[in-house]
């Protein structure tokens, strides 16, 4: 039976595979789903989450709107709209903390300058800053399907964005 990928959407022939919810890999992407099938046939197929964000979150409900989306994106194999939501996350906990300035490098400048901001959550601050720019400027391909970047940059949102002195 041929079997589309829910990430790569590359089509692959699977066959021998009988039952409910088996584990299965896109042999070309490698995304993670689990399908049903009986009989040569397919009767469900379903992707599965490549990261959960952990419970107990100490960051506003706006942000934690903002993250679960990039969440989402990045699950569902978007990375550069997944940069761009931890992105917004980013400048909406800047703004939350009364950053100063018109744009996200002088928020997070400022929120330095005021001690704020540590040097550990700058260097997260401005990483995040980055990705979040080449997820939205088409000359910029820093960010593959294979979303590592972003991954890493959505566990540092998690990981910092809670830390600030409020
Ligand atoms: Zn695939």
């Amino acid at each position: 039976m041929k079997v589309q990928c829910q990430a790569c959407m590359r089509e692959s022939d699977v066959s021998g595979v009988s039952g409910e919810e088996i584990p299965w890999r896109c042999p070309t992407c490698h995304a993670r789903h689990t399908l049903s099938a009986s009989f040569n046939l397919l009767s469900g197929l379903r992707l599965l989450d490549r990261y959960t964000l952990p419970p107990d979150l100490k960051c506003s409900l706006e942000v934690l709107r903002d993250l679960k989306e990039a969440a989402r994106c990045y699950n569902a194999y978007a990375p550069r709209a997944a940069a761009v939501m931890v992105r917004l996350a980013l400048e909406r906990t800047c703004i939350e903390l009364g950053a100063a300035g018109n744009t996200l490098h002088a928020k997070i400048e400022d929120l330095a300058d005021r001690g704020i901001f540590d040097k550990v959550l700058v260097q997260g601050a401005t990483a995040m800053r980055l990705f979040g720019n080449a997820g939205a400027h088409p000359k910029d391909d820093l960010l593959d399907e294979k979303g590592e970047l972003v991954e890493y940059s959505l566990k540092m949102a998690v990981d910092l964005l809670g830390k600030a002195k409020r």
